[in-house]
């Protein structure tokens, strides 16, 4: 790819649509190789618009008929759509179209899942059912009438008339084409209902295969706590008499939110004991959420074009974060994202796919839905907050919906609700929207005469495209503690907002202890001379469980980094540190769970990297292992008395408390496994009544290469499971032993079960290949070459899941000249494949340019 790629979309070259759409009705008549969409589309000069160009969006549609105002015409079929003639008056468009379900393996439009119909129109899905404008600022009411024999046959908006062979839909609130769905098959309810605030009544339903009824209950409740938390967080209402979820096998992403009828992928929404862990729980609770939340944020107002995306998701993810912390607990939350940001988004950032939340370009629109996109931008809506003040940020979001109710907008708009209800002047916080890269936050610090003064300056480092930086809008939250570990300056926000500042603290009678970046306040890498000494005292006393955290886990990644680069041995300093840490009964057992968890191999990776070696992923996975087994060691009585002590008893439930304890005894669990054997996890596994307890049994024998017996056992119980056999499949290779991860991985794809397109079980062996990251580099190349072949195989049938899976190469600048040479040939054997896919073949051009 050049910067000069005709296919190239940009963001500067926005125009407003010639024509907007008053209503739109479409007939389905469903075949699974020739379902007929006949539409109805009522047509208006756009008094914006700076031409009268009329062309709609079109893809691999078979044209039947078309007419204007009743009047038979024949469009020009140019690529991407078609084009005609149009009247500069309102007029109404009809056309008839074929389309094939049944070969629709990409999953973008309407296609086949398991015998049932279902759509997914996100970002530009609805071009395969039906010529259209398929851009978001283009905002009508939907009716749908649906023609077929399947008992169960849904669509957006509410029921109308309904009868033998067909069902019709009716969906008032104006909605882009993106947010079109349509579901028909042998499918069963879970209902319930919900009335809202204002008192009227709304029907709900899970709509399921009959085999998985039993997995809904959990979904329905989380939707229903969705719908309240709604109501009482932001004051936002649901508006249609009903609102369906489907769970669908085949499926590119979690789910989406359709208007009204949200379609999910099953992974995403089915649940029991028996077959769900507390972390599948827990995702599905925050996904459902997520979608929920969508009817006001992405429907109801919506984004102008693709470049706002983050528009809808950082504000929905942030919602959807905070519908977390508040069902569960905040603290525990707050470490799991700042986990994930950095393990993902992070990575993202400092590599060859580095973009702007806000991106000024894109090939592939279905490339951009990123960790950048969705997680970095709910971290700015969270900066947003924090800089507004919780009143301020309230105020900012009634504005925005009632001032964009019904619109289609920007970041620009989004802004300017906040500027407006508080003052706040935010073009210098914009640039996070703009501008990509982690910023690096440094730390200096000066004490003299009871004042205490804090220097930080920032730096973010060139990303693609944008060589030179500019200071951004940096929330810092800081808290001083004095050395006897008293609190001396509770938690306060310092802005840096130039390139160095310094910030004072007066009248102190001795030098404190400062606790910055308090809750992970800024999404920015902190730089600071830091002895171990201090981090284990933060570890003991610091008040705010993010720095109390991060203490800890700065202590390990010393101590790992010294061990990969100096030889070092483990740290006794530290572990008996983290001893204290986990001991304390004070603490809540998911939060120690998480102090125990160790940086990951790929974050220690990128974090060698930056001290300017290759860092060798072999020797990490030693080190890393070293200092587990050191930790089993050293504090074998402490875990042993938490695995005994805080065992759960009685029915599972999946509540936040006893996930907690679930997690934390699985993690003493798996240290102990290290020096004790296998004999605890094989009776745990035995005694298991639920998928936590279980799963987590068998990763832990497997990790220590035992459990071959609970393996077979576990596929002969499972193997009817199409979820629980994911599990199966990925657990396999992200145990493995890293000489063996690829030839895990190799043979698993021989097993009559490994059904490659469907993108779950696809994701679940190659997912965990590319996690196990001292297997996937393994020196051979194994790993590399089985990952190329695979995409290369998926690639003509499902480029979105292939583009995605690329990723997995995007590091390859970081490692040593011969695993380099290895990747690259790879990248390059992939870019040179005859009729590769746009959207692969623009991730990996990306990932090759310089
Ligand atoms: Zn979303």
């Amino acid at each position: 790819m050049t910067q000069h790629d005709p296919r190239t979309v940009y963001l500067r070259d926005y125009t407003p649509p010639a024509y907007l759409v008053d209503e739109v009705r479409l007939t389905f008549r469903l075949a699974p190789h020739a379902t007929r969409v006949l539409s109805e589309i009522r047509f208006r000069p756009n008094p914006d618009a700076t031409g009268r160009d009329f062309f709609l969006h079109g893809e691999g549609l078979k044209l039947i008929s078309a007419h204007i105002n009743g009047a038979q015409v024949t469009p020009e079929l140019i690529e991407g759509g078609l084009t005609l003639d149009a009247p500069d008056a309102p007029f109404t468009f009809e056309a008839e179209v074929e389309i094939d379900p049944e070969n629709n393996t990409a999953l973008e439009g309407l296609y086949r899942s398991n015998g049932m119909y279902c759509t997914q129109c996100e970002a530009e899905g609805f071009r395969k059912i039906t010529f259209y404008p398929d851009r978001p600022d283009v905002m009508a009411p939907f009716h749908v009438r649906i023609e077929s024999d399947l008992p169960v046959l849904l669509s957006n908006g509410n029921p109308g008339a309904s009868g033998e062979g067909f069902a019709e839909w009716s969906d008032p609130w104006p909605k882009p084409a993106y947010l079109f769905a349509l579901v028909a098959g042998d499918l069963v309810a879970h209902s319930g209902s919900f009335t809202t605030m204002s008192g009227r009544d709304v029907a709900l339903n899970l709509w399921v295969r009959k085999a998985d009824i039993d997995k809904c209950a959990f979904g329905m409740e989380a939707l229903k706590k969705s719908m309240t938390w709604d109501e009482e967080v932001y004051g936002r209402e649901y508006d249609l008499d009903v609102f369906n979820i489907v769970a669908v096998d085949d499926f590119n992403m979690g789910a989406m939110e359709n208007k009204g009828l949200n379609i999910f992928n099953s992974s995403a929404v089915l649940a029991s004991p028996a077959t769900a862990t507390d972390a599948d729980f827990e995702r599905i609770e925050a996904i459902i959420a997520h979608e929920y939340f969508h009817n006001w944020t992405g429907n109801r107002v919506t984004c102008r074009d693709w470049f706002q995306l983050c528009l809808k998701e950082g504000l929905t993810v942030f919602r959807d974060q905070q519908f977390t912390g508040d069902m569960r607990s905040h603290a525990v939350k707050r470490i799991d994202d700042a986990m994930l940001l950095r393990a993902a988004q992070f990575r993202e950032d400092n590599g060859p796919l580095a973009h702007p939340v806000r991106p000024e370009s894109f090939v592939e629109i279905n490339n951009f839905y990123t960790v950048t996109v969705y997680e970095k931008g709910a971290e700015i809506v969270g900066m947003l907050r924090r800089l507004v003040g919780d009143e301020g940020y309230g105020k900012a979001l009634d504005l925005y919906f009632e001032r964009h109710d019904g619109q289609a907008v920007t970041i620009e708009d989004w802004l300017r609700a906040f500027e407006d209800a508080t003052g706040r002047d935010l073009s210098q916080f914009a640039r996070w929207y703009s501008q990509a890269g982690t910023p690096r936050v440094h730390v200096a610090e000066d004490w003299s005469e009871g004042r205490y003064t804090l220097t930080l300056r920032q730096e973010t480092p060139p990303t693609p495209g944008q060589p030179d930086k500019q200071p951004v809008v940096i929330p810092v939250a800081v808290g001083l503690l004095n050395p006897n570990g008293d609190e001396v300056v509770p938690t306060q926000v310092v802005e840096l907002n130039e390139a160095e500042q310094s910030f004072a603290f007066d009248g102190l009678s001795a030098r404190p202890v400062p606790s910055i970046l308090r809750g992970f306040s800024a999404p920015v890498i902190l730089r600071q001379e830091q002895s171990d000494e201090t981090r284990t005292f933060l570890l003991a006393h610091d008040t705010d469980p993010f720095n109390k955290w991060e203490a800890g886990r700065d202590l390990a990644r010393t101590n790992l980094m010294a061990m990969i680069q100096d030889g070092t041995g483990p740290d006794a300093g530290y572990i008996d540190a983290l001893g204290r840490g986990i001991a304390d009964e004070s603490l809540d057992p998911a939060f120690r769970a998480q102090l125990l968890a160790l940086p990951g191999e790929d974050e220690l990776a990128q974090a060698i990297f930056e001290t300017g070696h290759a860092p060798d992923p072999t020797a990490i996975h030693e080190a890393r292992e070293a200092l587990r087994h050191a930790i089993a060691d050293r504090l074998g009585d402490v875990l042993t008395r938490l695995y005994d002590t805080h065992q759960v008893t009685g029915p599972y439930s999946p509540e936040a408390a006893d996930a907690g304890r679930r997690s934390l005894t699985n993690a003493a669990l798996s240290l102990l496994s290290l020096t004790q054997g296998g004999d605890r996890a094989r009776a745990q596994y035995r005694a298991a009544d639920n998928m936590t307890q279980q799963i987590a049994a068998l990763g832990v024998l497997l990790r220590i290469g035992e459990g071959e017996a609970e393996l077979k056992a576990f596929e002969d119980q499972w193997s009817h499971e199409r979820l629980v056999m994911n599990k199966w499949f990925g657990l396999q290779v992200a145990a493995s032993a890293p000489r063996d991860a690829a030839a895990t991985a190799e043979a698993l794809t021989a097993h009559p079960a490994f059904d490659w397109k469907n993108p779950n079980r696809f994701r679940a062996v190659f997912g965990a290949l590319s996690g196990n990251a001292a297997g996937f580099h393994a020196p051979s190349g194994a790993g590399y070459r089985l990952l190329a072949d695979w995409l290369l195989k998926l690639d003509p049938l499902n480029p979105q899941t292939t583009a995605r899976m690329t990723q997995a190469f995007s590091t390859w600048k970081r490692y040593d000249a011969d695993r380099k040479t290895l990747i690259r040939a790879e990248l390059e054997r992939i870019a040179s494949t005859e009729g590769l896919s746009r959207d692969t073949s623009e991730m990996i051009g990306r990932m090759l340019a310089d």
